[in-house]
């Protein structure tokens, strides 16, 4: 079975336009009602998102917000909740369709500047009430300010604690991104690095033994600077000789296979090793365009995953299914396939 853990619906693109038009305004007008949408409507956002997934024989897939989908760079709560809210209602209406495709992360209500606490009643809603598995954590809700700290702070420990407590694992993705000097591409990749390496180096996994954190897109450059990091620990250990070393740090992390080159795959196994790896495509996104190189989309990893020779059958396993069996533990309660 194949199991894709980094995913985004995006829905009717209606719903977007109606939140678009309260961004930017202050006043009653910033309190939208809610936005109604029939199921033919979802459906039909989703028609082409089922047959390309389906067409590189995943079978299911764990979906969440669109990167942009939250505002949280706003500092209005009651407006960023709002839309939090409707967004995971409708991500709960795609999985309720298609229980056999998808089962859903939702969204957090984060805003640049406000206490972490705002999030935790829609996180027992989502888990709760909606039957979720886990969430999306945007790692700058500033974008780009320094409103929030990084998430190696104390800041974000209402959210760990609560974390644990539902048993759910949290996938670090960027989010909206108005002050970067950098877009999409390598804003994510970058605030990611930047969430990855705060967490290492802190004393979250001592203090939460059982959080479970997912870095999306490879762990950002981590893999690719693990030698750099080696030697910054190494001189702390010279110091603080309690101090663990890089690697047994990183292995406190999980991450997903959204890099779309063989080589890059690699070396994520080889430093992170397989067994905390889960298999992530981000598909329907921009890595869906041909690769002429190929005649396949760059976001179909399957094949790349094959190619690898040294990968074990159980290696594979663990990277298909088995990881995510293990990070996603509400998996076997909500999902009907599985
Ligand atoms: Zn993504």
């Amino acid at each position: 079975m194949i199991i894709d853990t980094h995913a985004h619906v995006t829905g009717p693109m209606e719903i977007y336009e109606y939140f678009r038009g309260f961004s930017g305004t202050s006043g009653g007008g910033s309190r939208p009602g809610k936005f109604e949408m029939t199921d033919e409507q979802i459906e039909a956002s989703l028609v082409e998102h089922l047959e390309e997934v389906g067409g590189v024989g995943t079978d299911l897939q764990i979906i969440g917000p669109r990167p942009w989908a939250v505002p949280t760079g706003d500092r209005r709560q009651a407006l960023v909740m709002h839309i939090t809210q409707q967004i995971n209602d409708m991500i709960a209406r795609c999985a309720k369709l298609h229980p056999d495709r998808f089962v859903a992360i939702g969204a957090l209500p984060q805003a640049a500047g406000v206490p972490i606490d705002v999030c935790l009643e829609e996180m027992d809603r989502c888990v709760n009430d909606l039957g979720f598995i886990g969430f999306k954590i945007n790692p700058d809700p500033g974008e780009g300010a320094l409103e929030t700290p990084d998430m190696g702070s104390e800041y974000w420990y209402p959210l760990y604690e609560k974390m644990v407590a539902l048993d759910v694992p949290g996938l670090i993705h960027g989010g909206p991104f108005r002050f970067s000097r950098e877009p999409e591409l390598g804003y994510f990749c970058t605030e990611q690095t930047i969430a990855a390496f705060a967490l290492l180096r802190s004393r979250v996994f001592k203090d939460f033994p059982d959080l479970k954190i997912i870095v999306g897109h490879g762990g950002g450059y981590v893999p690719y600077q693990v030698g750099r990091a080696r030697a910054f620990r190494l001189n702390e250990m010279r110091r603080d000789p309690s101090l663990e070393s890089f690697d047994e740090s990183l292995r406190r992390l999980y991450f997903d296979t959204v890099l779309y080159n063989q080589e890059s795959l690699e070396l994520l196994f080889k430093v992170a090793g397989p067994d905390r790896c889960l298999f992530g495509s981000d598909k329907p996104a921009n890595g869906s365009v041909i690769d002429p190189a190929t005649g396949r989309s760059l976001n179909d990893i399957k094949p790349m995953i094959e190619a690898i020779p040294w990968l074990t059958d159980a290696d594979r396993y663990a990277i298909y299914e088995g990881n995510a069996r293990k990070v996603y533990s509400r998996l076997s309660v909500t999902a009907k396939a599985v």
